[in-house]
């Protein structure tokens, strides 16, 4: 039997269409599009047509990921091309590839099989600069920061109360803790310091979640670098470098324009991790399409314990609208390993390890309907999957009132997706009651309370003395009226990655909570999380090569 082409193979032989077409069909005049090369432009937002209506948004989430993959960008991508099969207008908005993973685990991120975004090699490598150009802002920070120090530290800040750490967009676990300063006294102020990986960065969040340019100046202006010796917080408009900040990101806050396999546009702009940060891509991407658009299809990260949960109680609190519909992408071998299957033994049907397993799609299910939206599951076929453990899938969603399509979008296209396209289309028309799950105004511990007993089902919360003192530190302040952004790992509903499927009989431990002004949120972190991770025994780099034609070899 012929192997399966891979994704960078079927995204090469994709007869790509000039951009400027793609754009012109989606209604985006000639004036807004900045053309990056043939196939990839940005698009200037203050030049689209005033919108008379908004589009609607369907979010893509999954079952807590497992290393067999699930398959949400695929997805996604595959199911706007069945909606745009089906004559409806739609739109993609989704997140840019961050190099860590690339390098890492995953190999890429643009969808895969014949649900793809292109030109897939440039989306996953440097895209137009954008993650660059944030890496490059946020280090632009940590220097003001150590010049400060140098320069006499008329602000009184505490070196080892600095709370700012420099970024880079890779894992790169030898840059966790750093010792910065050393050689005397022309070097700087010595210090601690320490790494964190781009999408983790505060700026990455604030790029995110801004409106404007002016929005996103406002935000870069109160984010908290750190405390002065007194003890109060010291902030960027203290620093006075909002606008040199504002202006290394102005081209990269434009939203990017690329186009599936069979042609529908697509906006890929910003990318927050959804386990260590926020986890949804721009605002002003998901607004753009919501304006160009009748329907939007978007994807939050990891499952919806942490993408979809974080899209609902804070980037849709901020954006002022509401998901339509919810998707929650889930596969055999998934369900086999919460079942109990080791990743080797995937290949067999093994019926009952999908129905122990099932559990953990079962808590996805209750958790978007907590927040009044229904969900409507995508099973990812996969070849090695048998008509057997399809059907108990099924036939377990028909039981338990739960719409679910059969889908193959990764072999077929948009053609494989039709089912749960007309399933999302159906959901639309039906009323939608969504509320993000707490109010802002509740305390900070209700409101974690909250987001570990309805979503992840655990039984509460226990914090560390850190985590009590900066707890205080943020009411002191007032600033315990903002949402929370938990970071926690994506295995497991629980802090402990290995607890699959659906634990309940567990506390989840709060280590500390920072204060990320700029980007209107608390990050809580849990377990052992770390916001700089590190690259895997055997790194996806190991595969990628290019060719003596210039052509990347070995990209996922
Ligand atoms: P996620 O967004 O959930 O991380 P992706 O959509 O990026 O997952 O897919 C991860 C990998 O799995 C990609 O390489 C993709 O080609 C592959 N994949 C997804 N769906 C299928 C499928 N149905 N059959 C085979 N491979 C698939």
């Amino acid at each position: 039997k012929a192997k399966p082409l891979t994704d960078l193979a079927i995204a090469n032989a994709a007869v790509m269409q000039p951009i400027g077409d793609i754009a012109t069909n989606a209604g985006i005049p000639e004036e807004a599009v900045e053309l990056y090369g043939r196939y990839k432009a940005k698009i200037d937002v203050t030049k689209l047509p005033v919108a008379k209506s908004f589009g609607k948004v369907v979010l893509v989430t999954a079952t807590s990921p497992t290393p067999a993959g699930e398959g949400k960008s695929t997805v996604t991508v595959g199911l706007a091309d069945a909606l745009a099969r089906l004559g409806q207008k739609s739109m993609i908005a989704l997140r840019e590839p961050s190099l860590g993973p690339v390098m890492g685990v995953k190999g890429g991120a643009a969808g895969g099989g014949y649900a793809q975004v292109l030109p897939m090699e440039e989306i996953n490598l440097h895209f137009n600069g954008d993650i660059h150009a944030i890496t490059t802002a946020n280090n632009a920070l940590s220097a003001m920061i150590d010049n400060h120090l140098h320069q006499g530290n008329a602000l009184q800040i505490d070196p080892r109360r600095i709370t700012w750490k420099r970024a880079l967009d890779m894992n790169d676990r030898a840059l966790r803790h750093v010792t910065i300063g050393l050689g005397g006294p022309g070097q700087g102020i010595p210090r601690e310091d320490g790494f964190d990986i781009t999408v983790a960065s505060e700026i990455m969040a604030v790029f995110c979640l801004a409106t404007s340019l002016t929005d996103l100046k406002e935000r870069l202006s109160e984010m908290v670098i750190g405390y002065t010796y007194g003890r109060e917080a010291v902030t960027v408009r203290d620093l006075g470098v909002q606008g040199a900040l504002t202006l290394l990101l102005k081209e990269a806050f434009k939203p990017n324009l690329v186009q599936t396999i069979e042609g529908t546009p697509a906006l890929i702009h910003g990318g927050p991790f959804a386990n260590i940060a926020h986890g949804c891509n721009s605002l002003m991407a998901t607004n753009t399409a919501r304006q160009l658009a009748d329907i939007v299809v978007t994807e939050a990260g990891f499952g919806s314990d942490l993408g979809a949960e974080k899209f609902m109680d804070i980037k849709a609190r901020k954006g002022g609208f509401a998901p339509d519909a919810v998707v929650v992408v889930t596969t055999i071998r998934a369900l086999k390993m919460h079942g109990g299957v080791a990743k080797t033994e995937l290949g067999e049907t093994n019926v009952q390890a999908v129905q122990k397993g099932i559990v953990n799609l079962e808590k996805h299910v209750e958790t978007v309907r907590a927040f009044g939206v229904q969900p409507v599951i995508a099973l990812n076929r996969f070849i090695t999957d048998s008509q057997t453990e399809l059907d108990f899938v099924l036939h377990w969603c028909k039981e338990n009132g739960v719409r679910a399509a059969l889908t193959d979008v990764w072999g077929h296209g948009g053609a494989g997706g039709e089912d749960l396209a007309k399933n999302v289309l159906e959901l639309l028309e039906e009323p939608n009651n969504f509320a993000p799950l707490y109010d802002v105004e509740q305390p900070v511990i209700d409101k974690i309370t909250t987001i570990v007993q309805k979503v992840y089902g655990g039984k509460g919360i226990v914090l560390t003395e850190k985590a009590k003192k900066d707890l205080l530190q943020i009411e002191k302040n007032g600033w315990d009226i903002l949402p929370i952004c938990m970071a926690k790992t994506q295995y497991s509903f629980s802090d402990d990655p290995k607890k699959l499927g659906r634990p309940d009989d567990f506390v989840i431990t709060i280590r500390e909570i920072n204060p990320k002004l700029g980007a209107g949120f608390l990050v809580c972190l849990t377990g052992d999380i770390m916001t700089m991770p590190g690259l895997p025994k055997v790194p996806a780099a190991l595969n990628m090569d290019i060719d003596k034609d210039g052509n990347a070899v070995g990209l996922m």
